[in-house]
């Protein structure tokens, strides 16, 4: 796996993610739609069906459905890439699929980074003492066994670190204090600190966590070693203490901190979770509706990404159970190894790289399962046309974006002219708990979850049943 090629997507994805302008159905793009009355009759005449799906979920399923997913975070908790409570989880996931009378379940195995966080410390030693929270960033490497004793050195910015001479680095540790401007803008101090500050010398660093809001939480995610740099440890600091150690160092204080990380590396085999409704005319197209199955080490997973996991596995057994089928196959796909680096998604698209065409649309929810409002999507015109058309089926659950690359597997197929859609919802304190201890199923609700799972279900059965493929 190409990390640096990794990052330039990850960055590309992250970077959209709080930057979305939301259009209603009246703006320009759409107006400039000129789709055949045929179709747009065609598209309407779905409303009773999708209006049974709705209902049938929302007024039967919701207290069953979310009590599966319940069970589910309580059952299983956190489900690190490579881990063995992370195949367990997804062999719950098959079980469930079977039990609720879906037959079209396929795994297909992929070699998964296996990061696996050891004891963490950080000890202020002067100016005074304090114990400073740290929670390492996934890859990073360990300390010696005594540990880092350093002093300190605040920058706020990369623009900073480069304005500072390299002696002044070397041999400290960098603690990177960024403002939140958005996750996109911020995250690559996490993703890239390392490695900036190692090219100057330095012994580890600890940035702010990335999040708009703070209760002393403390957050991980991936970050990426550059070729030909030393590797040194990395990990998060809450905001309070990044606040505390800026103070210090303007007042003049010189800070000393004493860091100890310990972990193991190694590469397991995990699954990609296949779960077919075959399609009733062209069971060679797919729509393909997606989650990613894996999270971090801390917290739950539940918002991130259990939910929209557990919205996509819905969607074919619901439909198989309302025996509704769709012209085309509705594939859901769990994805495996997401947090690593989209390991998971880069091994299905390798293996089915000579099927794209028969994608007619890919669909991921991860970016929250909170209240539903419409959809992110990525094609052209004609296919954003299409796609406002079905979803004023939905109304008021009917708003499209166009972030540019919606979703977080997906982007590296619709990066090859797949079109695709990531669920919108109302997501504003996302990244409250995202990658930290707080990503637990107190975070979701049974009302918005139930809601996102029926909008789910009712919309990408349209897409897959419509007498056209999306326009690509
Ligand atoms: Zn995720």
């Amino acid at each position: 796996m190409n990390f640096s090629l990794l990052l330039l997507i990850l960055i590309q994805i992250l970077s959209v993610k709080c930057t979305v302008i939301i259009n209603g159905p009246d703006n320009n793009v759409i107006n400039k739609c000129n789709l055949d009355p045929a179709l747009i009759a065609e598209i309407a005449s779905y409303k009773n069906t999708t209006e049974f799906i709705i209902n049938e979920i929302t007024q039967k399923w919701g207290t069953k459905f979310f009590s599966q997913f319940k069970q589910f975070i309580d059952i299983f908790g956190a489900r690190p890439s490579g881990s063995k409570i992370l195949e367990e989880a997804i062999d719950h996931m098959i079980d469930l699929a079977l039990k609720n009378g879906l037959d079209g379940v396929t795994t297909e195995d992929v070699n998964v980074p296996h990061w696996v966080r050891g004891e963490e410390s950080a000890v202020m030693i002067s100016p005074r003492r304090k114990n400073i929270a740290i929670l390492g960033f996934g890859t990073s490497i360990c300390t010696p066994p005594q540990g880092i004793t350093a002093k300190v050195i605040v920058v706020r910015s990369f623009e900073d670190l480069n304005t500072i001479n390299e002696s002044q680095i070397r041999g400290k540790i960098v603690v990177f204090d960024p403002p939140f401007i958005s996750y996109g803008k911020t995250v690559i101090y996490r993703t890239q600190g390392a490695t900036r500050a190692a090219e100057k010398g330095a012994l580890a660093t600890l940035v702010r966590s990335v999040t708009p809001f703070s209760l002393y939480t403390l957050h991980t995610g991936s970050q990426y070693y550059g070729e030909n740099v030393t590797k040194i440890p990395t990990a998060a600091i809450t905001h309070e203490d990044a606040d505390l150690m800026r103070s210090l160092q303007t007042a003049g204080k010189e800070i000393t901190l004493t860091i100890k990380m310990f972990n193991t590396f190694d590469m397991k085999i995990s699954r990609n979770t296949i779960l077919d409704l075959k399609g009733s005319e062209d069971p060679r197209k797919f729509v393909i509706v997606s989650g990613h199955i894996d999270s971090w080490d801390v917290g739950q997973g539940a918002m991130d990404d259990g939910g929209g996991m557990m919205i996509s596995w819905f969607v074919p057994v619901i439909l198989k159970y309302f025996k509704i089928t769709p012209r085309r196959t509705i594939r859901s796909i769990l994805w495996t190894a997401e947090e690593p680096g989209l390991v998971g998604a880069a091994a299905y698209l390798k293996a089915h790289e000579n099927e794209l065409m028969n994608i007619t649309f890919i669909m991921e929810s991860d970016e929250g399962t909170f209240a539903p409002l419409g959809l992110d999507i990525a094609g052209t015109p004609e296919a954003r046309c299409v796609i406002q058309e079905i979803l004023k089926l939905f109304s008021p659950i009917d708003k499209i974006t166009e972030s540019g690359s919606p979703g977080s597997d997906i982007t590296m197929f619709i990066k090859k002219g797949v079109p695709g859609a990531s669920l919108l919802n109302a997501n504003q304190r996302y990244f409250w708990y995202h990658h930290s201890e707080a990503d637990t199923i107190s975070v979701q609700n049974e009302i918005d979850m139930t809601n996102c799972a029926a909008f789910w279900t009712a919309v990408s059965f349209v897409i897959a049943d419509l007498s056209i493929d999306i326009p690509r």
